[in-house]
């Protein structure tokens, strides 16, 4: 029996503003290619992944049909602009999905070094049967929750916490009605998990990748190319 179908969003449709970069952050250069170019190519590689659909900057289409091409990536389909807060991003990538797609991960552009191994685990987390799958680590810093005043209202127990990364992987049609629901409140959300347990939705937790960092300033930028070797 053929697997149910797994399609995969890559948002790119960020400014990068922190980055200092002249160009959107996910069209920098990373290596021999371009910082977006790096996890399409995991993405395109993964035989559990059918199709893909990419969120870039408005007017970006043309120049993210160049990085597809100059990847071979014919698991491409869209390129789809972005909107003004990543889960809008995110919308405009769900509703370009084609009715066979039946799981989805979400992807941050941003995160340059996901590997083979997590997407085979938040697909396994899917397989049985969870709303929502997310790559967590542990926290190693004690997190306080500052109040309205700006002093510290609360800090939190370190054991119960977890720093999530994408991809994160959801049913196609849990995803779809979570931001249904949000309504107004959509751009709020800074992870597509969120949307899910608003819903209420069960969202699993599966070993995240300290490799897997989020490239947010220069710094990270240099650190990633490190890692990447
Ligand atoms: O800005 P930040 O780094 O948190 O963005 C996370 C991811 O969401 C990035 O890959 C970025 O390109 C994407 N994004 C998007 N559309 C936006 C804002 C961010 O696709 N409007």
């Amino acid at each position: 029996m053929r697997a149910l179908e797994t399609w995969a969003i890559v948002v790119a449709a960020g400014s990068g503003e922190r980055l200092g970069a002249d160009r959107p952050k996910a069209f920098v250069k990373f290596g021999e290619r371009t910082l977006v170019a790096a996890s399409l190519e995991t993405f395109e590689d993964h035989d559990g992944i059918d199709g893909i659909v990419v969120a870039v900057p408005d007017g970006f289409e043309t120049e993210m049909s160049l990085v597809a091409d100059d990847l071979g990536a014919g698991k491409i389909a869209v390129a789809v602009a972005g909107g003004a807060s990543r889960a809008e991003s995110v919308a405009n990538a769900l509703a370009c999905l084609p009715e066979s797609a039946h799981f989805v991960l979400v992807h941050d552009a941003a995160r340059p070094l996901v590997d083979q191994d997590l997407i085979d685990r938040v697909m396994q987390g899917l397989a049985e049967g969870a709303d929502g799958v997310v790559p967590a680590l542990a926290v190693t810093d004690t997190v306080k929750r500052l109040g309205a005043d700006g002093a510290v209202a609360e800090t939190f127990d370190r054991a119960t916490l977890r720093a999530v990364q994408t991809p994160q992987g959801f049913p196609v049609e849990r995803l779809a009605a979570a931001i249904e629901r949000a309504g107004d409140r959509l751009a709020e959300a800074t992870d597509c998990a969120s949307l899910v347990e608003a819903a209420g939705g069960r969202v699993i937790c599966v070993e995240g990748d300290p490799r897997n960092l989020k490239v947010t300033t220069a710094e990270d930028l240099r650190r990633a190319q490190e890692l990447a070797g």
